[in-house]
């Protein structure tokens, strides 16, 4: 690392620690050339891939703009507010380990719609008629229709638990 001093390309490292809960690596440095003393920090750099929106053009990630989204979705419905968070962290963690530097709008709205689908099935046919705009009603009925069924399958197998008597007791 280039002395900020003097210029030099050899520097040492005479101190080497955690900082900030072991998040940082803080460094103390001199230069071999003017044996000026300085500190580096080192962390990891978690950048968010850029979203590329359906015309085309990219914009930074926002977080913001996200949980707006999946509040608006799930406004007045019975989900508390960590299990939102931690379906935001599930789709952050997806992009940061992506590794990509560019990801399209589109791939973020599945992310979105299956963390929505996990927490609450009408917020996710919110969110997903207004982010797929459904082309035709055909196509929402379908999503409704295929809902139902899980949710009728889902019924059926609690039920059959109920009436069969446990064979292990
Ligand atoms: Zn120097």
């Amino acid at each position: 690392m280039r002395c900020p001093f003097c210029g030099a390309v050899d520097t040492r490292v005479i101190d080497s620690r955690l900082a900030n809960e072991g998040a940082t690596i803080r460094r103390r440095r001199e230069c071999v050339g003017c044996t000026e003393r300085f500190t580096t920090f080192e962390s990891a750099e978690l950048v968010f891939p850029h979203i590329v929106k359906h015309d085309g053009t990219r914009e930074p990630f926002n977080e913001e703009k996200l949980r707006r989204g999946m509040l608006r979705a799930l406004e007045k419905r019975p989900v508390d507010i960590e299990a939102t968070e931690s379906a935001i962290n599930h789709i952050k963690h997806r992009l940061h380990v992506s590794g990509e530097r560019e990801i399209r709008s589109r791939e973020l709205g599945e992310w979105v719609m299956n963390e929505l689908r996990d927490l609450d099935e009408v917020a996710y046919v919110r969110f997903a008629s207004v982010y797929r705009r459904f082309q035709d009603v055909n196509a929402f009925r379908e999503e409704i229709e295929r809902l139902q069924s899980d949710a009728s399958s889902e019924l059926k197998k609690r039920q059959y638990s109920l009436l069969t008597p446990d064979e292990d007791a």
